[in-house]
């Protein structure tokens, strides 16, 4: 006889409540015993004017019972609120995203037959999804990729842990390492070195492009793939293509003290109210959940069922063939709590272990330096035209304040001095670096505190990096064309 658990259920928005009311059926039906408590996130929470999208009840709610079911929310596109999902991910430290990706007998697609049973291990919280966005001027906008060393250390200490609890024997790391050396190189030192604690698993770095490439060509060389977010992000969606669609490709975000359980795809919106759409996706994240909550044969009694359902049975929702012959979300899900008790002679049940979550002692110290200094900084200016007479001002009022203008660069070309005869196209916004006069000499905060105080009779500026040394290597990247 299973315990009873306490579970909160965001139905969701667009066909949110379709796909949630479709798997909350099927796993009531299992036997298994949950209290689901109904929250609400996302669209309708905008509308009442809350702009984070998650009230305090549901927060409440799932600082009790440490896990979720979610259907997906909605999210303005390109202006407007922050995402309610994203802000859910945030609040709750589940770092990482879990997305398998696994063909299933009976959905034809152009790659049937190839074995595809991969995972992709995305990094949930930090990256240009940290939402750190500002205008620099009028005309351009940035957004902060941010990825520390500790959570670098977890996602892939948590990949390879998932990698031994389903017993899978190779983790890729997809980067773009040879672009950003400082953010997603981070992330591939930090790979390299872990790597080392787990002779057992094959490691292999891979620049995520390529990785791109590989997976349409070979998918069914991948087991584990770990990344940085945005990469995850794109790789999966990708990774549902492979095997039928969003419809088929579920998902966990989990961290130290908490799971929220939701498919890859979001709220469809053309679909809501049909009663066409395939809840695959929430439903095997409803399996996930019931594994991690340990209630192992309803899982795979759901799961063999659904696979029954499609590989046997060839009962399909029209996402797979079109309308012809498809039935509707409620008759799919019907059919698979008919189909309880039958299994699949093709789909071999992992044996699945519980995840040994990492523990990273003392995270703040990740890396530590035994020297630093600051050699100089990027100050950020708004300027319209005339780069000469700029560079010529800048170096003079450098010179009142013990520094030099090593060089202005432009969407991360330098443009001066000496910028190659090239013309590069300019924008509004100009990064000016300055360094000291004297290679021995640090630069001081009262440096820069002058320089800005200078320049801003005659620039507008935005923001100011230091130059760090760390244990004598430059901690800042070069433009394009700087010596
Ligand atoms: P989407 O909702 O995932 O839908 C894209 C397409 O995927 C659909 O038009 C449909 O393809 C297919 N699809 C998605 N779910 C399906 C299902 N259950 N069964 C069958 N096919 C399915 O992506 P979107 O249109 O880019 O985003 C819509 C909204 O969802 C946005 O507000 C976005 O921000 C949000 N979103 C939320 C989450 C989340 O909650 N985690 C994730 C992604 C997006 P066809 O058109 O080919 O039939």
């Amino acid at each position: 006889m299973s315990k009873s658990h306490t579970i909160t259920l965001i139905q969701g928005d667009g066909i949110g409540p379709e796909v949630t009311n479709a798997t909350r059926q099927i796993i009531d039906a299992s036997g298994v015993k949950i209290n689901w408590e109904s929250c609400e996130a996302g669209a309708q929470v905008f509308k009442k004017g809350l702009s984070t999208g998650v009230p305090q009840e549901t927060i409440d709610s799932i600082m009790r019972n440490k896990i979720a079911l979610k259907g997906p929310l909605e999210t303005p596109v390109g202006h407007g609120e922050k995402s309610a999902n994203v802000t859910l991910r945030k609040m709750f430290e589940t770092y990482g995203n879990i997305r398998p990706v696994r063909e299933f007998p009976g959905v034809e697609t152009p790659f049937s037959g190839r074995k595809i049973d991969l995972v992709i291990v995305r990094e949930n919280v930090e990256d240009l999804y940290a939402g750190i966005e500002h205008m620099q001027t009028p005309n351009v906008a940035q957004c902060l990729k941010l990825i520390s060393r500790p959570g670098c250390e977890k996602i892939i200490r948590l990949a390879f842990e998932f990698a031994r609890s389903e017993g899978r024997k190779l983790v890729h790391c997809a980067t773009k390492a040879n672009i950003m050396k400082a953010t997603e190189g981070m992330m591939k030192r930090t790979f390299e070195e872990i790597a080392k604690e787990y002779p057992e698993i094959e490691a292999q770095h891979i620049i995520v492009d390529n990785c791109a490439h590989q997976l349409v060509k070979m998918p069914e060389i991948f087991d584990v793939i770990v990344t940085t977010n945005m990469n995850g992000d794109i790789l999966s969606d990708l990774g549902s293509g492979l095997i039928g669609g969003l419809g088929f490709a579920p998902g966990a975000n989990i961290g130290d003290n908490f799971a929220i359980f939701e498919a890859v795809h979001g709220s469809a919106p053309k679909y809501a109210g049909q009663n066409k759409i395939n809840p695959t996706a929430v439903l095997l994240s409803g399996v996930m959940m019931l594994r991690y909550i340990g209630e192992f044969e309803a899982a795979d009694m759901i799961e063999q069922a659904l696979v029954v359902t499609l590989g046997i049975d060839k009962t399909y929702t029209r996402d797979v063939h079109g309308d012809a012959g498809s039935v509707s979300t409620t008759e799919f899900t019907k059919a698979i709590i008919d189909n309880f008790g039958r299994t699949h002679p093709e789909w071999t049940r992992r044996a699945y272990k519980p995840i040994n979550m990492p523990k990273i002692k003392d995270s703040q110290k990740a890396i530590e330096v035994k020297s630093r200094s600051v050699a100089g900084v990027d100050l950020f200016i708004e300027a319209h035209n005339n780069l000469e007479g700029m560079g010529k001002k800048l170096t003079d009022l450098a010179g009142s304040a013990n520094l030099k203008l090593k060089m202005i660069s432009n969407r991360g070309v330098k443009v001066y001095p000496n910028a190659h005869g090239t013309e590069p196209d300019l924008t509004d916004c100009f990064r000016c670096r300055f360094i000291s006069t004297d290679a021995n000499r640090e630069v001081t905060d009262e440096d820069i505190l002058n320089l800005i105080s200078l320049v801003k009779k005659d620039y507008r500026w935005m923001h100011i990096e230091k130059l760090n040394m760390f244990d004598g290597v430059a901690a800042y990247s070069k433009a394009h064309g700087e010596d």
